[in-house]
């Protein structure tokens, strides 16, 4: 089929819940997808943070090929070799000492979330289950990810919403503090908010926040989905904030493309569940935690958080030099290969023009050109990137001058 036909089947049969792009990806490599059609794009979106290892990254084709000659699935009555393996590796490499599989970042928010409750109801009692996350978070869409969510308009239509939720301004000390309450049992933040436009929490923030938990008795829990697994340039976000959260989750990069999540919690917290209080048919299986072994050996083995430290930086500077000549650049920001520029008007024909050219790219909250490219992305790949937005802005500018704007 060809991204035409595609498109038109998918108009028919998927549900409209995504405003897509008018192609189909088949193929992918490295930091390269190809269409239906047979066009190349460099691919600066990687799913969104999924594909930190590049696209098909061998290790992780070999791993799933050798699995799924073995066994695909079992359920979790049984124990299971890959998965064991794997919160092995996760909690040597990380301040957790347990972990629990699901499938999806919402799902391991959600986990995380019912970890606090039940966490909080056996050590207080009944009473203490609310929960406080910042405005502009985004958490996933399940109705209780979608409730800790800081932003209604993700969530009109669809309340009832869960109870138990406050939202405060992102890096408001002063707001967290008076956010407390005897009710509150957890803090749940983006080390670095991602769809809210690219805002790093600031180390004064964290290490309020970390000394607010502890005076408090709070669980201190930390959505890792899109800042885990190397894209800051540290294997997990918090590790730039000298502090350690009680409860981290992950997703996106897991894999390598495969879905996965997981909830990662230590000492105390990681002590909470008994069987039946919490699960997941598919949750750990051994063909996505064989994939996620084989993506995460390659991000430690091929030292992909420093490289995406190192290009990060690179790209910032890149950024930084062209504000000097574009006006409309409001703002560089960001952590390792998560970055934003924010710009004066909307970014979206920036977008449509990387995507003629043939470079994917994309945005958040409208003013922001958000980059995630893989993390073991070639610098050529990254100058023809940059050389390309640069073009855009300048066509760009030229245009809104030329009607007036
Ligand atoms: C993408 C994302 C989620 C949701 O993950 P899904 O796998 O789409 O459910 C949750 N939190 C953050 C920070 C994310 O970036």
């Amino acid at each position: 089929m060809n991204n035409e036909t595609i498109m038109k089947m998918g108009q028919e049969y998927v549900m409209n819940t995504y405003l897509r792009q008018p192609f189909a990806l088949v193929r992918g490599q490295g930091s390269y997808v190809w269409d239906a059609d047979g066009n190349k794009y460099l691919d600066m979106v990687s799913g969104i943070a999924v594909n930190n290892v590049g696209h098909c990254h061998p290790k992780v084709v070999e791993a799933i090929q050798k699995q799924a000659q073995e066994l695909l699935h079992c359920s979790n009555l049984y124990w299971i070799e890959p998965q064991v393996q794997l919160a092995k590796m996760i909690t040597d490499h990380s301040c957790g000492t347990k972990v629990f599989f699901c499938n999806s970042g919402a799902e391991a928010n959600e986990g995380a979330i019912k970890l606090a409750r039940k966490w909080a109801s056996k050590k207080y009692g009944s009473g203490r289950y609310e929960i406080i996350t910042a405005l502009h978070s985004f958490h996933g869409r399940t109705l209780t990810a979608l409730t800790a969510t800081g932003q209604e308009k993700y969530q009109k239509g669809f309340e009832p919403l869960t109870p138990g939720f406050k939202y405060v301004p992102y890096n408001d000390l002063e707001a967290m503090t008076m956010a407390i309450t005897p009710q509150t049992c957890a803090i749940l933040l983006e080390p670095l908010q991602g769809e809210g436009g690219v805002y790093a929490a600031t180390p004064e923030y964290m290490t309020g926040v970390k000394k607010l938990c502890e005076e408090h008795g709070l669980l201190l829990m930390f959505d890792e989905v899109q800042t885990g697994l190397g894209r800051t340039g540290k294997l997990f976000g918090y590790e730039h904030y000298g502090i350690e959260p009680d409860v981290f989750t992950l997703a996106k990069g897991l894999g390598g493309g495969v879905p996965i999540g997981a909830v990662v919690a230590k000492g105390e917290a990681a002590e909470t569940f008994s069987p039946g209080e919490h699960a997941s048919t598919f949750g750990g299986n051994p063909l996505a935690t064989a994939a996620a072994i084989a993506a995460l050996s390659a991000i430690i083995d091929e030292k992909m958080p420093q490289q995406a430290f190192e290009k990060g930086q690179y790209i910032t500077e890149k950024f930084l030099a062209l504000k000097e000549v574009h006006s409309c650049i409001q703002d560089v920001r960001g952590l390792g290969l998560l970055v934003g520029m924010e710009l004066s008007f909307e970014a979206k024909p920036v977008q449509d023009y990387c995507l003629k050219k043939g470079i994917i790219i994309n945005t958040v909250q409208n003013k922001v050109v958000r980059l995630v490219p893989p993390l073991n992305i070639p610098y050529e790949d990254i100058d023809k990137c940059i050389a390309v937005i640069a073009e855009s802005l300048k066509v760009i500018e030229e245009g809104r001058a030329w009607k007036g704007q």
